[in-house]
């Protein structure tokens, strides 16, 4: 049995994040990952500047192209796209095929090609498949993560099940514009184009799970409907689009109340259900939160997942709204 002080389950933006800070700090850590890197990961691929700065990646670090995006926000009735987004500072796009790959080997970290399927305890340690035994064990599988079931008893929550379609591929006439439409067709959710550097562009729909049971409307429906209405307005043509084959998968996002930690075990980006459900921005809380569990773990700090950033349009709201609150007071006499 290989011993370790910290075996990472998932090498993706969390877990690669959470395993360099602790390389950097001379610590003990293996990665475990189902796949071979680099490898396919369904994402439109959008990254801000905190995600740039929590990465410590200074233009011209990055290897591969990264686009800074120019993003319209389309809503049903406005003719025109709003050029607004509630993050502050420029968004970016990376393919996650590169990204991920670049940041798991940069975490210089032990990364070993091992599917998880069974975690137990022994004592205060944690045996994973019989063959690694470790102190801290970070769960940083996504949204099927094998921690997080082993672990954390709490079932999917339905209600927070989204169902995506996307294909990116290679379109040098793509415009240099990244929208993304909202509510499009009734839709409970939204569909994106995405350029990417390198003539590449990321093309998706994605909506509650629940919208799609109720409204008896098919995904598939959905994302050919959203090709038709860009080969109509000039921006793909109809041979490509007839050629697409896209892929697609049912994502959960997780209660965002339930437990992230069972004694030295930490749940991290997607396995703790971090991703915001209305616009899908899951790299950012990823990186964050791996941030933190490494410092817990060399003793700097504690994690909080009320602390990690989330870019939402609710959450916008919610800090716009505690802002006016704030101006409202009274201001506190001296007694
Ligand atoms: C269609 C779509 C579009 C998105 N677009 C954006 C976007 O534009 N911007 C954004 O910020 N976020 C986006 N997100 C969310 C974002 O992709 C996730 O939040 C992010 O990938 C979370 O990172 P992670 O490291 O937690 O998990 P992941 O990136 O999912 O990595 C988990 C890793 O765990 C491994 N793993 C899983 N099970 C096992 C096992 N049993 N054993 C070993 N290894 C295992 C997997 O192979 C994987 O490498 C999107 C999500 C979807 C579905």
């Amino acid at each position: 049995m290989r011993e370790v002080e910290t075996i990472v389950v998932g090498g993706g933006p969390a877990g690669s994040t959470c395993a360099r800070r602790l390389v950097q700090h001379g610590r003990d850590v293996v990665v475990l990952d189902k796949a071979q890197f680099p490898r396919l990961k369904l994402c439109a691929g959008w990254i801000t500047d905190k995600v740039l700065r929590d990465l410590d990646i200074a233009p011209g670090d990055y290897p591969h192209p990264m686009l800074r995006l120019d993003i319209r926000a389309h809503v049903p009735g406005l003719p025109f796209g709003l050029r607004w987004f509630p993050t502050p500072g420029a968004n970016w796009s990376i393919r996650r095929i590169e990204f991920d790959a670049w940041l798991l080997a940069r975490a210089g970290a032990e990364v070993v090609a091992h599917e998880v399927r069974r975690i137990r305890r022994d004592g205060d340690r944690f045996i994973v498949d019989d063959a690694f035994a470790c102190r801290w064990l970070i769960g940083a599988g996504g949204t099927m993560c094998p921690v997080r079931r082993a672990l954390f008893p709490e079932g999917r929550n339905k209600s927070r099940q989204i169902v995506t379609l996307e294909k990116e591929f290679p379109y040098p006439a793509r415009e240099d514009v990244c929208r993304l439409t909202f509510f499009r067709r009734g839709l409970v959710g939204y569909a994106w184009v995405v350029p990417k550097g390198d003539g590449v562009v990321n093309i998706g729909i994605g909506g509650k799970a629940k919208y799609f049971r109720t409204s008896g409307t098919n995904i598939h429906d959905h994302f050919r409907a959203f090709l038709d209405d860009l080969v109509r307005e000039g921006r793909l043509d109809a041979a490509t689009v007839a050629d697409l084959k896209e892929t697609g998968h049912p994502y959960y996002l997780f209660s965002r109340d339930g437990a992230v930690r069972d004694g030295r075990c930490l749940l991290i980006g997607d396995s703790a259900g971090l991703a915001t459900m209305d616009l899908g921005e899951g790299i950012g809380p990823a990186v964050e939160s791996g941030l933190m569990a490494a410092d817990e773990i060399l003793g700097r700090g504690t994690y909080h997942k009320g602390e990690v950033t989330l870019f939402s349009l609710s959450g916008l709201t919610q800090r716009l709204m505690r802002r006016a609150n704030r101006r409202h007071l009274p201001t506190p006499t001296a007694a």
